[in-house]
């Protein structure tokens, strides 16, 4: 009969302690010692230690280029040859006075509360690598899927962008352009999306796996 302690230790048996490990081009499973995957002949790693200098080397640009998406215009505004311009908060602002609170709302969740809720949790997730912090695995497994989940949506701030662009070119007294800061958004959305791509999520489960499996 199984118990649920040895179920316990068997879900803890992990390839590396085998001698396996999976390659990482063409997903084969091969002994760590061939030293190249059989099939490809790509070269195996049990895992990828440098993942975690890329991570926070793309983390630290994305908050730069967010400090910068905020600093600078998002959208330029041209009516009858005056041109004015609109950072992420002023146009919010605008929006919120000129009674559009909706859109006001999806603008701020999407370019602001999205994107540093992102930064911030990949953050907590490289600290409690790079430092082995003790923090409960569950709740580092339930936000990790959590920034997944929520990454996708800050894309939608683009999508705003550019269907505020189309209406009022529509109307055509006015001319709208999106600006400098558009681009370094755009940039932000892409390297905190490869942050959390690039970085190898084994580490942090082999590392927290033994001090923090009851929690
Ligand atoms: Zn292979």
């Amino acid at each position: 009969m199984t118990t649920s302690s040895s179920l316990d230790n068997q879900t803890q048996i992990q390839g590396m302690n085998k001698g396996l490990c999976l390659c990482k081009v063409c997903r084969k499973i091969n002994l760590t010692s061939n030293g190249s995957c059989t099939r490809c002949h790509a070269p195996l790693a049990t895992r990828n230690y440098a993942s975690i200098g890329q991570s926070w080397a793309l983390l630290i640009t994305a908050v730069i280029l967010l400090v910068l998406a905020n600093i600078y215009p998002i959208t330029l505004i041209t009516n009858r040859g005056v041109v004015t311009n609109d950072t992420i908060f002023s146009g919010t602002v605008h929006l919120v006075k000129t009674g559009m609170i909706p859109i006001a709302i999806i603008v701020f969740t999407a370019s602001v509360l999205v994107p540093w809720l992102k930064i911030i949790g990949l953050a907590i997730y490289l600290t409690a690598i790079s430092f082995n912090l003790p923090v409960s695995k569950k709740k580092l497994m339930v936000g990790f899927h959590i920034i997944e989940w929520i990454g996708r949506w800050s894309m939608l701030d683009l999508f705003v962008i550019s269907i505020t662009v189309a209406l009022v070119n529509m109307g055509q007294l006015l001319d709208a352009k999106p600006a400098p800061a558009a681009t370094a958004f755009a940039l932000v959305i892409l390297l905190t999306q490869l942050a959390a791509k690039v970085l190898d999520t084994r580490l942090l489960w082999d590392r927290l796996e033994p001090q923090n499996d009851a929690k």
